[in-house]
């Protein structure tokens, strides 16, 4: 008996040459390639956890709580201490990861015949949003210093008429703070398209003194969006939490177009459980600020045949440095050296998260010696 061939799967066709998103989960000594917190919960906080945990165990057989009230007013009362602006919990919504909020925005304010506007280089999951939910993906280009120029910007958003602009900042894979007039600029602008401004803060925590933070914009801006995770700064990437802060009415559409029960009893009572720790969860991140200072300055001084490094500005975790003519050759030797860190970025770029200072000096050392290898 033969079997007859498989039919072809009806796959969108857009989807046909398509691979997973992801960067690769390899078992190395140094992990400095995708952002995380290098420090563990500590045993106080894993303590809690496992505490609220079993007590919403208790609670499997029913749905969890679908609008986690408790939850957004745990996040609301976080954002006025880290931030000074004062938000009611109806202002916050939550999901499974800030993609996930992401995702919620696109599906509520993107669609087919709509655009969604960024500036690349920017987060490479964006297009991905689109894509998903049929949303036309229009990108404009960064500066020379990875900057956004406001002229342009607001030109673009003038031709493309697009109804989501997502805005990174600091912006993932460069470290880039957008001013508050840049911001502003655009904010003005999309009153008369109209446009959702989602301003992506996924990295806000580490910003450097005196950057601030696009909250502060909210009570003037009805269309402002700003996204926030626990996966960076709040060392729980494993937890899947993020974030948005924004207007009743504009968390009150993404209520339409979220799953039924998307944030499990078990989401929830961790990260309330998290929360009520963060100064324990965040105390490193005056620490990794630091670090990241330091490598700053530490990669401004190397050079790479006869040409200082290039290195960009950063309020992230992570620092964006170049550039070399085969950086995948560079990539490797590090993790041959048991070093991972993150191919992407402009040609020529590699980008290293921040850890702690063995972490460092281990990529240092290994990156000093693969350029003493390649310069051979
Ligand atoms: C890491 C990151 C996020 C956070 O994603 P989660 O789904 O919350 O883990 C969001 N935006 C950018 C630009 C990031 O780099």
């Amino acid at each position: 008996m033969t079997t007859p061939d498989a039919p072809a799967l009806p796959l969108r066709p857009e989807l046909a040459d398509e691979v997973p998103y992801g960067a690769p989960q390899l078992d190395v000594p140094v992990l400095l390639n995708v952002n995380e917190n290098p420090y563990a919960p500590s045993p106080d906080v894993v303590a809690t956890i496992a505490e609220r945990v079993a007590t919403a165990a208790g609670t499997l057989n029913r749905y969890p709580d679908r609008d986690f009230p408790a939850l957004r007013a745990d996040l609301a009362d976080y954002l006025s201490v880290e931030s000074g602006v004062r938000l009611a919990a109806e202002q916050i919504w939550a999901a499974n990861g800030s993609n996930e909020v992401m995702l919620h925005l696109l599906q509520a304010f993107g669609g087919p015949g709509r655009t969604a506007v960024s500036f690349a280089p920017t987060y490479s999951m964006y297009p991905e949003y689109a894509r998903d939910t049929h949303t036309r993906w229009v990108t404009g280009r960064r500066a020379q210093d990875f900057t956004v120029d406001p002229e342009s910007a607001v030109a673009l958003i003038e031709a493309e008429r697009p109804s989501v602009i997502l805005l990174a900042s600091p912006n993932n894979p460069t470290g880039t703070a957008l001013p508050q007039a840049t911001i502003r600029a655009v904010l003005d602008a999309v009153a008369r398209v109209p446009a959702v401004v989602v301003v992506d803060e996924a990295y806000a925590e580490f910003r450097r003194a005196g950057t601030p933070s696009a909250l502060e914009l909210l009570d003037r801006y009805p269309l402002l969006a700003v996204t926030r995770t626990m996966s960076k700064a709040f060392a729980a990437a494993g937890l899947r939490l993020g974030y948005l802060a924004a207007s009743t009415a504009l968390v009150d559409a993404l209520r339409v177009v979220r799953l039924p029960y998307h944030l499990s009893a078990v989401t929830q009572a961790t990260a309330r459980a998290a929360l009520e720790h963060r100064d324990s969860l965040l105390a490193q991140v005056a620490d990794l600020r630091a670090e990241r200072d330091g490598l700053v300055a530490w990669l401004q001084r190397q050079h790479v045949s006869g040409r200082p490094f290039q290195v960009a500005e950063t309020d992230a975790n992570f620092v964006l440095f170049g550039t070399f003519p085969d950086r995948h050759a560079v990539w490797r030797g590090l993790l041959e050296r048991g070093v991972l860190i993150r191919e992407t970025g402009p040609d020529g770029w590699l980008r290293v998260s921040v850890g702690t200072p063995e972490e460092t000096r281990a990529f240092k050392d290994a990156l000093l010696d693969v350029i003493d290898q390649e310069e051979q």
